[in-house]
Formats: structure tokens, sequence, C-alpha cells
């Protein structure tokens, strides 16, 4: 909820959109709304060139679309995920998304030409002294050895990982591993569900390093709460699909369009993205703190609004998702909502709504660190 629950500019133009018309298929009876956010979408997101962008309902449905319009437009099969990586529980994306449980297991089979890719991971490098550089050389030479770059549909990353624990990838990481999906012909998607839209404190997390994707998926953030996805990519890849290849009943519904337009303005007049650099720099201060005291804090990162800490057994690096769940618990005893994440369950993220005051998120922390003493004593 990234501008607020029930935002009440948000909640008058789903009214006002609601009042005309809730739904039309958008490929049977086109409006305007959808065009507008097209254009908007267009201007905001990286990349100086032609776009084209299609809506669909959920997060998961856009990594879908990404990696048909990848498909279609490079005439190759092969898809290319992370370690860590989340990108949904649909058949397609599961099969993207690392983690066995609870998203894979039992839902077999699995669609194939999926290859998984070592992560920059720096907190957990065997090599501390690894550069994004090398990290990203490490995954070409994988990918060359065990695919070929001329077999590559797609490359799928989060530019910083959400499920997966809010992994920020080295710096350098993410430049060249575009670089050398551009040098092969290979589609470079950014999964932005979780770290676009203010979030990360740029308006994509794509921004923070100047990389510019050829398909960018976009949800959560979108639309204030209502159910909205879409994809906006470079005009010569989506405009290869044949007329009917994309769509669906209800992608780009013009409430939750309606929705998504005056939350993106919501998001400028407020500058959200300042805000998501001031709580930043809060959380930071706060518990880079705490870290000093309490060895079981292994690691804090993230960016903006999209924060964690990495919790461990005192005196290394072993994964404590026991502690992680106690500290959640108390938390939530407390009046306080957090949620864990990361492959071993050890991570605790902060994903507050931007407009959030300084008191309430002070208040929060108060809680947190309380939870967190209270979880190592
Ligand atoms: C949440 C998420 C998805 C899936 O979105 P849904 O709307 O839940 O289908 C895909 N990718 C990332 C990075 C996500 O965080």
């Amino acid at each position: 909820t990234t501008i607020g629950a029930s935002n009440q500019a948000v909640a008058k133009a789903v009214a006002e959109q609601a009042a005309r018309f809730t739904h039309t298929c958008f490929m049977v009876a086109p409006y305007e709304n959808y065009i507008e956010l097209a254009e908007k979408l267009a201007a905001i997101t990286p990349g100086n060139f032609e776009k084209r962008a299609v809506f669909f309902n959920s997060g998961a449905e856009a990594v879908e679309n990404a990696i048909k319009v990848a498909r279609i437009a490079t005439g190759r099969q092969a898809v290319v995920a992370f370690d860590h990586a989340y990108h949904g529980r649909t058949n397609l994306t599961m099969g993207l998304t690392a983690k066995a449980a609870p998203y894979k297991r039992g839902f077999g089979p699995l669609a194939p030409e999926i290859y998984r890719m070592p992560m920059s991971y720096p907190y957990r490098e065997e090599n501390p002294n690894i550069s994004g550089k090398e990290a990203a050389e490490r995954a070409i030479l994988a990918m060359e050895k065990q695919i070929g770059g001329d077999q590559i549909a797609a490359i799928i990353i989060e530019p910083i990982q959400g499920e997966g624990g809010f992994i920020v990838p080295a710096t350098g990481f993410l430049p060249r591993i575009a670089e050398w999906a551009k040098e092969n012909g290979i589609v470079f998607v950014a999964d932005e569900v979780q770290a676009g839209f203010a979030r990360s404190g740029a308006w994509f997390a794509s921004d923070i390093e100047g990389i510019e994707p050829d398909i960018i998926t976009l949800a959560k953030g979108i639309a204030g709460g209502m159910p909205l996805s879409g994809i906006i990519g470079r005009a010569e890849l989506l405009d290869s699909v044949h007329g009917g290849g994309l769509g669906g009943t209800y992608g780009g519904n013009p409430v939750a369009v309606a929705a998504a337009l005056e939350s993106i303005k919501f998001m400028e007049e407020q500058d959200l993205a300042g805000r998501a650099r001031e709580i930043e720099e809060k959380f930071f201060t706060r518990f880079g703190a705490l870290q000093k005291d309490i060895k079981e804090l292994g690691d804090i990162r993230g960016r903006g609004g999209m924060v964690a800490m990495e919790f461990v057994k005192a005196g290394g690096k072993e994964p404590d998702a026991e502690l992680t769940k106690a500290i959640a618990a108390e938390c939530l005893a407390q009046g306080v909502l957090i949620l864990t994440c990361g492959t071993y369950g050890n991570v605790v993220r902060l994903l507050p709504p931007l407009v959030i005051g300084d008191e309430l998120l002070e208040d929060a922390f108060n809680v947190l660190e309380d939870a967190i003493r209270k979880a190592v004593a």
C-alpha cells in the first residue's frame, strides 16, 4: 500500500470511473484512460525509446506475458531466472521462482526451458570481495556453457529481489548482465512488480544503476491496491506479437486504470520516491546502530522503503528462521505487522506505506527494536 490504505484521491477516482462504466473488455471496445496510462508509463519508465504497454490483472500474468513477448520476438525458447527469484504462482512463474516450498512443491509438472543462474548476494558470497561485475561474469559463463547466448529468449531478474530476501545485487551486476543480454539479442526483463513505483527511492529500481530494460513488468504499487498489472517495453518487441496474441477479459480494467492514473499522480505530487529515501536513511541510522549491539543481526540492506534485516546464529552466518519468526510474532503482538522473507526464512522486511509519518514510523521502529532485543535475550 505505497500510497496508504484507501487513499482518498484514489477512492474518488475509482468511484467516478465506476459510475461511468466498469467494463467493456479493452480488446472489444477500447477506452481512453488505458491509452493515457500507457503514455504516462512510457514517460516515467527508464529508456528513451519508442515503447508499447499492455495491461493485465496480476503480477504473475505480467511476467507470463513478458516471456511470451520475448519468445515470439526472438524465436527462441530458453528463459533465464536467478537464485532466490520470485516471479509468481502460475505455472510458468512458479517455474521461474526459485524456492520449492511453498511455491512449487507438489504442483508440477513445471514449465520447461527455464534455467537458473547464480545471483549476486553480497552478504552470502563465498568470496566477500567479489565485485558485481565478477558476479555477473560468473552467471554469464554459466549461461554460455549451459545454454548458449543464441538460445536464450529472455533473462528475467528483479533489480532488487523481493520474496527472496530483499537482496540488492552488488553494484555493476545488473548493468553487466543487461549489456551481455544486448550483445546476444536476449530480451532483458526487469521484474519491478515489487520494487517499482517509488518503493526503492527511485521511480523504478532499474533507474538506480541506470539500466534500461527491454521489458519491465509492473503491478503491486501501480494502482493503490486495485488489481492491475502491465508490461511496458520496446515497441519492436511488443509489435512483433500478432493481433489477439496478448490480452484477457479484465486486463486493464477501466476502474483499476483510473486508480493507477490517480496513484501515479499522487506519488509524483507527494514525491514519494523522496520520502522512500528518507525512510531508508532513518532505517539505516537506527538499525545500523542496533547491529553493533546484536550479533544475530547479520545484515541490513535494501533501498528506499524496501529494507530488511537478515538474522543469523551469533558468531557466524547460519540462518536463524526461528528467531526471525519470534521477532515477527512479537511485533504482531504489539500491533506492528512485519513480513518475513528470504530463501532461508530469516529476513525481516519492511515495506511501510510511503505516506507513513515520522511519528508512526518511529513507533514501529521502537516496537521492532524491542522485539529484536527480547528475542535474542
Ligand atoms: C508479487 C510478485 C509477483 C507476482 O505478483 P502477483 O500480483 O502476486 O501475481 C511477481 N514478481 C515479483 C517480483 C513479485 O514481488
